[in-house]
C-alpha cells in the first residue's frame, strides 16, 4: 500500500514534470503581465489599472467565446517614467507608462540616457497629455521661475518623469540645486501634503489634467499653478518633438481663475522588443476594443482618439504586436 502511494505520488510528480515542460518558462511567465505606473493619486496608475481592467474585461468574455488570452494583469504603483523604462529594460516590468520626452531619450541615447540607449525599447500608444505643472503655495508670492530661488522647491523623486524634466528646465534656466533653499525629493504622493503642511513652497509636476494629486493641493488648501511661457520653454518647444505648449483650463481647479500656459508632453504606453507579440497583440486589442469604456475611466482620457493615439508622440518604434492589430483595423 505504502509503496503504491510512492509510486503514485512519483507518478504525479513526473506527470506534474511534464506538463510544466511542456509550457515553456517564458509561455508562463508571459500570462502574468505587469505594467509600471506612478505614485497613486496620478493619472499613470489610472492608466495601469485601466489597461488591465480591459485586458481582464477581453479575457471574461472570451471564456464565453472561447477565445482566450489567458493573460492576467497587474499594474503596481512605482516610481513613475523613469523608473518604469529601467524596469521594462531589466525584464522586471513588462509595460509601463512613460513621458514622450523619457521615451525619446532613452531609445536615442540623448539627455540622461547619453551612453546609455534602450534600442529595445518599443512604443506602443500615446495616451493622454501632461502639462509641467509648477504648483506654487497660495501666499509664496511665487509667479514665475525665477522666483524659486532661495524657496523650498520639490524637485521629485529620482526615477519620476517630472524629476528629469525639471532638471532640463534647471539646465535652461541656469539653476542649480544650490539656488533652492532646499531641493526636496519628495514623491508624486508626498509634495501636495507637504506644500500644504508649510514643509516646501511649491513642486514641479508633468500629469494629466486634472488629477487627484493636484487638487490636494490646489482645492484644499489653496495653491495655484503658475505660468510658464517665456523664451525658456519656448526655446524648448522649438527645439524638441517631444515638447509643445498646453494650457490648463480656467475652473480646472478652485484656485485656476484663469487659463494656465505652459509646456508639457504626452504619457505613452511602452514596452520591450522582448516582450511576446501575442502578449502586446492581446493588450493592445483589450484596449482598442473596448477604448468607449477606457474614455470613461479618468476625465484625462476622453478625448483620446485612436488615430493619433498610435502615431502622436511615439519615438521608439512600434511593437510589431501593436503594429498587427493597427493594420487589422486600417489604420496603418
Ligand atoms: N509624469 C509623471 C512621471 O513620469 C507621472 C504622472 C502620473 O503619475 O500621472 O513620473
Amino acid at each position: 500500500m505504502r509503496k503504491l502511494t510512492v509510486s503514485t505520488l512519483a507518478l504525479a510528480v513526473a506527470v506534474g514534470a511534464f506538463s510544466l515542460a511542456g509550457t515553456s518558462p517564458a509561455e508562463a511567465k508571459k500570462k502574468f503581465i505587469s505594467i509600471g505606473t506612478g505614485g497613486p493619486t496620478g493619472v499613470y496608475f489610472v492608466v495601469g489599472q485601466s489597461v488591465c481592467r480591459m485586458v481582464h474585461k477581453a479575457a471574461a468574455e472570451g471564456r464565453k467565446t472561447g477565445r482566450k488570452h489567458g493573460i492576467r494583469c497587474s499594474a503596481p504603483s512605482t516610481g513613475g517614467s523613469n523608473y518604469n523604462i529601467g524596469q521594462i529594460k531589466e525584464g522586471e516590468l513588462d509595460f509601463g507608462v512613460a513621458q514622450s520626452d523619457w521615451q525619446f531619450h532613452a531609445y536615442n541615447g540623448s539627455s540622461k540616457y547619453k551612453g546609455k540607449a534602450y534600442k529595445k525599447l518599443r512604443a506602443v500608444f500615446s495616451v493622454h497629455p501632461e502639462p509641467y505643472h509648477i504648483i506654487v503655495g497660495g501666499d509664496s508670492g511665487i509667479a514665475s521661475w525665477k522666483d524659486l530661488k532661495g524657496k523650498r522647491f520639490n524637485i521629485g523623486n529620482p526615477g519620476s518623469g517630472q524629476r528629469g524634466t525639471t532638471e532640463v528646465l534647471m539646465q535652461k534656466y541656469g539653476t542649480k540645486t544650490s539656488d533652492f533653499q532646499v531641493a526636496t525629493e519628495l514623491t508624486s504622493t508626498e509634495q501636495s501634503k507637504a506644500l500644504c503642511d508649510g514643509k516646501i513652497d511649491a513642486y514641479g509636476y508633468t500629469v494629466g489634467v486634472p488629477n487627484a494629486g493636484v487638487s490636494v493641493a490646489t482645492d484644499g488648501c489653496g495653491a495655484k499653478i503658475i505660468n510658464l511661457k517665456t523664451s525658456v520653454e519656448k526655446g524648448l518647444v522649438d527645439a524638441n518633438p517631444y515638447y509643445a505648449f498646453a494650457t490648463i483650463p480656467k475652473g480646472t481647479y478652485k484656485t485656476t481663475d484663469a487659463d494656465v500656459t505652459t509646456f508639457g508632453v504626452m504619457a505613452t504606453f511602452v514596452t520591450s522588443a522582448d516582450v511576446d507579440e501575442n502578449v502586446v497583440y492581446e493588450v493592445v486589442r483589450a484596449v482598442f476594443e473596448n477604448l468607449d469604456d477606457f474614455r470613461g475611466l479618468h476625465p484625462a482620457f476622453k478625448n483620446l482618439d485612436p488615430k493619433l493615439m498610435i502615431k502622436n508622440a511615439l519615438s521608439a518604434p512600434l511593437h510589431p504586436g501593436a503594429v498587427k492589430y493597427y493594420k487589422e483595423k486600417g489604420w496603418m
